[in-house]
């Protein structure tokens, strides 16, 4: 397979800390970025890279010539005058195979291609974005898509937000079809995200991988550090999904959020106290945060899969403010006693995936390659307790929440805590990660 690597940048806000090196070969891990790219996409499998240059490129040329040193195998494409974030691509098609990775070269990754390629492939799309929570939302452009994963809307940050979304950003990392190609036609040059990804939204076929494996950009000093920082603690490669993965799993009402009773619409969700500091802590350590959540009030009737959908954009815009963000939300609709007005019948059954049973658990730790025994729930009741002893978790047990906390299971929690913040402290300082 073949990667393109866009490294023509300049790196103009980086300037004030090393001048004179153009962004792309930046050092970090005693090497230049551009280096730790071309091993993440070695590890791949991935060894035919054309480097599109222009900024120093002589520089650029000089360390990398042919790639032999590494491996691989590297030709360029030398923009003569600046083409913008994707104007080269028009040239390059005679040289690409069918499907190719798109890579920007200001961004440090750890990624396992194949299962992007293989949602690239399985989705049939044209163009597939990389895309991720990150905790800062609320200046961020928000991706929209549907329950298939297809794009149906960009959001600015510099527009006005009058509803919530889902924390879901654009990282910078493209699969691309060849095909994806002919918008570009008649462009002379061309920005990636405004001129070619954004107007081929609405045709179905742009569509978004969501991922919890490490991308982030070395664009500003401190975003440099932050990278350097995480490499210390090697959390690059441990993100990589590749690698087993551990969570948090966590329940939805009474855990995060204020318990209600059956909760039916956004403007009823509130964060229980300190969830969103919860939250972030897990989101800086080993640890994916994961929801599992059962609402029965979709069977009933009571609530669809849309309006769902928009407590949950409102349980990642409140905990976005806040800098904090869930990897995943499993839900389960199904309940398993028929006979109500209003239900919808077809989910009114019994089902593996409503807790204590295991089936959502079980397929976010498909999704996330989560090793089960390296995990936790945290859970208000026994019910969640029981789930987590079924699948094989740790378990804490929060006091917010259900008064009501062992109805039905005598399921005993290893960890008892008052809060969700206390409870992700306490596995935290366990597992020494805190
Ligand atoms: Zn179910």
């Amino acid at each position: 397979m073949q990667a393109v690597v866009m490294a023509g940048g300049k790196g103009t806000r980086l300037s004030r800390i090393a001048e004179n090196i153009p962004k792309p070969m930046m050092p970090v891990n005693g090497k230049p970025l551009l280096e730790c790219q071309v091993e993440n996409l070695k590890e791949n499998g991935i060894t035919e890279i054309i480097m599109v240059v222009g900024y120093q490129k002589d520089v650029i040329k000089g360390y990398f010539q042919d790639g032999k040193r590494l491996n691989v195998s590297i030709s360029y494409f030398e923009e003569a005058v600046p083409l913008g974030t994707a104007g080269a691509l028009r040239h390059l098609a005679d040289r690409l195979e069918e499907d190719f990775i798109l890579v920007f070269g200001d961004l440090f990754f750890s990624v396992d291609f194949k299962r992007f390629l293989d949602f690239h492939k399985e989705k049939g799309a044209e163009i597939t974005l990389f895309a991720h929570p990150n905790s800062h939302p609320y200046d961020s452009d928000l991706i929209e898509i549907n329950s298939n994963g297809c794009v149906i809307g960009w959001n600015s940050k510099n527009g006005k937000r009058e509803k919530n979304y889902r924390n879901l950003v654009n990282a910078g990392l493209y699969i691309l079809s060849k095909k994806s190609l002919n918008r570009l036609e008649g462009l002379q040059t061309a920005d990636m995200e405004k001129d070619f990804v954004q107007p081929a939204i609405g045709g179905g076929q742009v569509f978004a991988y969501q991922s919890p494996e490490y991308v982030k950009d070395i664009g500003t000093p401190e975003r440099l550090q932050s990278v350097r920082e995480d490499l210390v603690n090697n959390l690059p490669q441990k993100r990589n999904l590749r690698e087993k993965q551990k969570a948090i799993f966590l329940d939805r009402d009474g855990t995060i959020n204020r318990y209600i009773g059956f909760l039916r619409k956004p403007e009823e969700f509130e964060l229980e106290e300190n969830a969103a500091e919860a939250v972030k802590r897990i989101n800086g350590s080993g640890y994916l945060a994961v929801v599992i959540t059962n609402q029965p009030v979709i069977a009933r009737g009571e609530v669809t899969e849309e309006e769902l959908e928009d407590i949950h954009k409102k349980m990642e815009t409140l905990l976005g403010k806040e800098g904090g963000y869930v990897d995943g939300i499993y839900f389960c609709p199904h309940h398993p006693d028929k006979g109500f007005e209003g239900e919808v019948e077809e989910l009114k059954i019994p089902c593996r995936c409503r807790k204590p049973g295991t089936g959502l658990i079980e397929r976010a730790a498909e999704d996330f390659h989560i090793s089960l025994e390296d995990s936790w729930i945290i859970g208000d009741t026994g019910t969640d307790i029981q789930a987590g002893l079924n699948a094989g978790l740790h378990t804490a047990l929060v006091m917010t929440g259900e008064e009501d906390k062992f109805s039905k299971y005598a399921a005993c929690p290893e960890v008892t805590a008052a809060d969700l913040l206390e409870a992700v402290e306490m596995i935290l300082r366990r597992e020494g990660e805190a």
